[in-house]
């Protein structure tokens, strides 16, 4: 049978913290190798789809496909293992290891982690973690932050921790990445580079992404489709132009 070319869908996908349905019954579809956007108003429910969808909060309605295969309610390190993932709107660096060893610390449950592995062997031990490091190199250079490959993550500025985010994904090759506000609290120099190494990401190594952006070049720039939430609903979904246009988006931003 012909694969489908959606990637990902979302059917109904809900959940309430208290009484506030923060996403209330969403329904998307990813397309295989392109760049989704997602935007909304503050509060729209847009992070909170991400963490349901990436296996962060349980939802309490609907389904998540990924491929055909049913992965609704998976936890985060089940998904990552199946090549899905996503950043966050904070980014989370290990601030006092050097960037190249938060590169290496990501793909985990490595032989060398444990003790008794190291000691058991060494040798095998060694080969990975030269291994890792010439895939955190590469990385590196990919984005091009050679240059503080052995500095502290914690003294990166924004942009550049954003960087290593999307660096971190990559050391896992997925096939989808849902991007949190990758671009936020980036300075223009460094927002160019970081929309650069999203569309060679999806070009050359066929990466799918979905992103939550405000800046709407940003999503003009990168993104064949965008959908546009509020209040935990799908309000719209089409081209950048056809959205921007919608007159239930422009309202929703406006707080009508
Ligand atoms: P967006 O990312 O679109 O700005 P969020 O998904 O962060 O929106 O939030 C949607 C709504 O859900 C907001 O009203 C927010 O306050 C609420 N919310 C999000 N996460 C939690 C949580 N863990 N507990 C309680 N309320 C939350
Ligand atoms: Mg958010």
């Amino acid at each position: 049978p012909q694969p489908s070319p959606d990637l990902l869908v979302v059917q109904n996908l809900g959940i309430s913290f208290g009484g506030l349905k923060a996403v209330d019954g969403m329904s998307l579809t990813i397309r295989r190798g392109g760049i989704s956007g997602l935007i909304g108003p503050n509060g729209a429910g847009k992070s909170t789809l991400f963490n349901l969808i990436a296996g962060y909060h349980r939802p309490t309605t609907g389904r998540v496909w990924l491929a055909g295969e049913d992965i609704t309610g998976l936890p985060p390190h089940v998904l990552f293992g199946k090549g899905l993932l996503r950043t966050f709107q904070i980014a989370r660096e290990f601030s006092t290891l050097t960037v190249r060893e938060n590169l290496m610390m990501v793909p985990g449950g490595q032989l060398g982690e444990t003790w008794l592995g190291a000691l058991l062997r060494p040798g095998r031990v060694r080969a990975e973690e030269r291994a890792l490091r010439a895939r955190a190199d590469e990385i590196l250079e990919f984005l091009q932050i050679t240059h503080v490959a052995g500095l502290p993550a914690g003294g990166l500025s924004g942009g550049q921790k954003k960087l290593l985010e999307l660096g971190r994904t990559m050391m896992v090759d997925p096939k989808i990445v849902f991007l949190d506000e990758v671009g936020a609290g980036v300075n223009r120099t460094l927002l160019y580079a970081i929309a650069d190494a999203i569309r060679r990401l999806n070009k050359e190594r066929g990466y799918t992404f979905c992103l939550v952006e405000h800046d709407m070049q940003f999503i003009a720039d990168l993104c064949d489709d965008v959908t546009c939430m509020a209040q935990g609903r799908c309000l719209a979904r089409g081209t950048v132009e056809t959205i921007l246009s919608d007159e239930a988006v422009i309202a929703a931003y406006l707080g009508r």
